[in-house]
């Protein structure tokens, strides 16, 4: 069974058509920068590769690209629409909604319509690809995977804000953030334990950082919250800051509140400290002794640790730490900054692992230590897939 997983951002698309079950990538690709002159068209299969750029001025110009690649008697991998039979988005934010993957129907869409406000710039551009790909394949299934979904275990304790009961009444609390992936490691993670009862604080570092608590494989608490600028120091985002300081840019320093939200949201974080938004670059400077670069890694490492003491005192004890996404795949550097003067709390990596890659689950911890080190690159294209088909199969859990 074809399934289409689309991925829609604010300003881009990215795209993958998957076998189901046997999880098969027929093709794989991305739209990005929507809106702008230069466009980028990324679209790959077993014998095409490209990559164009031109003007591609909405999202349903976007999708309408992708869909004429994937039938193009040439370059294409089906000859019919109809072959699709499920095309499954990712949806930002699910609310309190929706808890689980969700059929799409006339309902969830006015649910995630009404939710838009709580996700400007994400769930838009998700209804708009829900909409083009009902329009586009008319015959297949359209499925929601919700990003929010994996956090609504959170009890009300954790997600609830100390403002007056009012608020959490109407819907102000915390949802937690790129839950597909905390979800889909935390899984590998458990097979690998292969222990019923486990204790799990999964990192997803990319772009954008996120630390869950998973005990016995739920989410029981998040460092992402109302929105997803909240928590670990990112590439352009502050993560945590005391929100006093909102108020004295607007009173005392006259700034706007837009100009606020864009300062805290795309000029702070890893950027803002050190004019990099990449990892890559700022690793790079540190070591030549870029003394920001060096102070930033170290701030960036020194968040994450305070969220690790957290969620162990959380969940009284810990059995794995899982690295995931961009940075936690691939900077060996930032993971050893983070493990580093953790032995009281049981962690301890093997420095040599740590350089070394390796495919799959990959254990980066010295023999001696009570957790489990784990790297688990994520796929939340397969676990979209993944629970799409279940749904559609009656074996969704
Ligand atoms: P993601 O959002 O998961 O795609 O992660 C993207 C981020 O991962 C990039 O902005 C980089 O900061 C970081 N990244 C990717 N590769 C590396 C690497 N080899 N070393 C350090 N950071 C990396």
């Amino acid at each position: 069974m074809k399934i289409l997983i689309i991925n829609s951002g604010s300003s881009s698309i990215k795209y993958q058509l998957m076998e189901m079950p046997s999880q098969q990538i027929r093709c794989t690709g991305i739209v990005e920068r929507i809106g702008y002159s230069d466009t980028i068209f990324k679209y790959r299969t077993d014998f095409v590769e490209l990559l164009e750029t031109e003007p591609i001025k909405n999202h349903k110009v976007g999708l309408q690209k992708i869909a004429d690649y994937l039938l193009n008697p040439k370059k294409g991998v089906i000859k019919d629409s109809k072959e699709i039979k499920i095309v499954a988005h990712r949806v930002v934010h699910g609310g309190n909604t929706f808890s689980r993957t969700a059929r799409i129907t006339s309902e969830v869409k006015n649910k995630i319509q009404q939710l838009c406000a709580l996700a400007p710039l994400h769930n838009p551009a998700n209804l708009e690809g829900i909409l083009m790909a009902e329009h586009i394949f008319s015959s297949a299934k359209q499925v929601a995977v919700f990003d929010t979904a994996f956090h609504q275990t959170i009890s009300t304790k954790a997600k609830k804000y100390a403002i007056p009961n009012e608020f959490f009444e109407k819907g102000i609390q915390v949802y937690g953030f790129h839950g597909i992936s905390h979800d889909y490691v935390s899984k590998k993670a458990i097979a690998f334990l292969k222990q019923s009862e486990s204790k799990i604080i999964t990192l997803h570092l990319g772009n954008g950082c996120s630390v869950t608590a998973v005990q016995n494989g739920q989410s029981i608490d998040h460092s992402m919250g109302f929105t997803p600028s909240n928590g670990l120091i990112m590439g352009t985002r502050s993560g945590d800051v005391d929100h006093g300081l909102i108020f004295y840019l607007v009173n005392s320093l006259g700034y706007s509140l837009e100009d606020v939200n864009t300062l805290l949201l795309k000029k702070s974080g890893m950027l803002g400290l050190t004019g990099h938004g990449d990892l890559r670059d700022i690793q790079r400077e540190a070591e030549k002794g870029n003394k920001d670069c060096q102070l930033a890694m170290q701030m960036n490492a020194y968040r994450i640790k305070k969220y690790i003491g957290s969620y162990v005192a959380a969940m009284n004890g810990l059995d794995a730490l899982v690295f995931t996404a961009g940075i936690g795949e691939n900077s060996n550097v930032l993971r050893a900054m983070v493990c580093e003067g953790m032995e009281y709390m049981g962690i301890r990596l093997d420095k040599s692992k740590n350089r070394n890659k390796s495919d799959g689950v990959w254990e980066i911890n010295t023999s001696d230590s009570s957790v489990k080190i784990l790297v688990i690159p994520t796929n939340e294209e397969l676990e979209i897939a993944r629970q799409a088909h279940a749904l559609l199969n009656g074996s969704h859990n």
